[in-house]
């Protein structure tokens, strides 16, 4: 019983709970390759799991947050690195486009976001910005009928298969009093001229996961590529990253749950001093404090979600959630790997891989650090 969820939304995650026991046999060779399947990303299209944040009249299926955050924690307990790429395409690059995009711009780039053709990608991070992410030093200036941008990003999640980026960009000079001014998002299609993919990051987890540069020199796009108004690119990023921080709670979940799924199992079989080592005590304590943790952040997950689907603010909400949560991964999977003693160490048990894919939680779309920030200046503003 959960007080966030209804019927509907339960029954998504449980047809997307099915489908993904599917992929098991297939993850360690795509981990192992680096790559996500595409046909994986075109399944997920045909189900309308890509176009599930997407509002109907848009073509999407139109859900919640609370479902999206269920689907999430489903994905993610089947494969982190296929979750951590839908969460941006469904997440912060949907809601942004959904939210700020002319209906010109919407009926151009949503379907983009749901054909299961590709995932899209939210190009933020640059090799001298990531928590300080206002102080980006890509350019977009004014070029015949439409921009030039200049300038590259880093660790950009989907890069190699996204058929567009919302790109942040500064419009006008660096101003150190004013870091944010002049900051637009801007919608480039990957194939405009100027735009290249540097190589995939080799990475300690989410292997299959695509996270490259975005480097684009003269990058050239049309006048209607900017999204919403100029000089409010900063407030359409962080107002994505408040939606997204909720996905990452809810993925953070989904690896806690499935990574301690693996122990319960193991420990009830797994026999030392003639007993299964699920009776000692110090196993058992590990195990219900982990369960404990994963139905509080579970709990702060929805109630940031129940709150943006209300049109409540729901800023501390998330932060809270994608702290606490993903936090607790770290701790759940740590405590998977050690019930499963020598095995949690070998790429045998699934729960390494876990253990090492949820380690990135505490840092994509803002650093515990940066969630502490946020969640302490709203308790402490004037
Ligand atoms: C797998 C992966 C995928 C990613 N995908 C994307 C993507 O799709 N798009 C995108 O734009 N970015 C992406 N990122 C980048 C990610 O958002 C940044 O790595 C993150 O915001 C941290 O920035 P940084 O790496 O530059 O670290 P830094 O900002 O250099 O931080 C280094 C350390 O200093 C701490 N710190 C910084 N400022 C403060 C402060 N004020 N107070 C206390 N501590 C502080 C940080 O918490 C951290 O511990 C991805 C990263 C990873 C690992």
């Amino acid at each position: 019983m959960n007080p966030f969820v209804g019927g509907t939304e339960r029954e998504l995650a449980g047809a997307v709970a099915n489908w993904a026991k599917g992929l098991t046999e297939r993850i360690p060779a795509a981990e192992k390759q680096g790559a996500m399947p595409p046909d994986v990303i075109a399944d997920l299209g045909r189900l309308g799991v890509l176009g599930m944040t997407i509002p109907e009249a848009d073509g999407g299926l139109g859900a919640s947050t609370v479902a999206f955050a269920l689907v999430l924690e489903e994905l993610s307990a089947a494969w982190p690195s296929l979750a951590v790429g839908v969460a941006v395409n469904s997440g912060i690059v949907a809601s942004s486009i959904v939210r700020y995009a002319t209906p010109d711009q919407r009926a151009r780039w949503l379907p983009k976001l749901a054909d299961g053709m590709g995932l899209g990608a939210f190009a933020l991070t640059e090799p001298t910005s990531g928590s300080d992410a206002a102080s980006l030093r890509t350019t977009a200036r004014p070029d015949g009928d439409g921009w030039r941008i200049d300038g590259r990003k880093q660790f950009i999640t989907n890069a190699r298969y996204a058929p567009f980026a919302i790109v942040l960009a500064r419009i006008g000079e660096f101003d150190p009093k004013r870091t944010s001014a002049g900051i637009t998002a801007f919608v480039v299609p990957l194939d405009a001229p100027g735009v290249s993919i540097g190589p995939s990051e080799r990475k300690l987890g989410l292997r299959a996961s695509d996270t490259s540069a975005l480097i684009l020199e003269g990058a050239r796009v049309d006048r209607d590529a900017v999204l919403g108004d100029t000089g409010k690119g900063f407030t359409i990023a962080m107002a994505g990253l408040d939606g997204g921080r909720i996905g990452i709670a809810a993925q953070s979940v989904g690896i806690a749950r499935a990574s301690l799924a693996i122990a319960k199992t193991y420990a009830k079989e797994r026999k030392q001093f003639g007993r299964p080592i699920a009776d000692f005590e110090g196993l058992r304590f590990s195990i219900a404090k982990a369960e404990s943790d994963i139905a509080a952040a579970r709990l702060l997950a929805l109630r940031a979600a129940w709150l943006r689907d209300r049109g409540r603010p729901f800023t501390r909400e998330a932060a809270m959630a994608k702290l606490y949560a993903s936090e607790m991964a770290q701790r759940a999977t740590h405590a998977a790997v050690q019930i499963l003693g020598g095995n949690g160490y070998m790429r045998d048990y699934a729960v390494e891989r876990y253990a090492r894919d949820g380690r990135a939680t505490t840092i994509y779309e803002g650093t515990s650090e940066i969630q502490r920030v946020v969640i302490a200046r709203s308790l402490l503003a004037a």
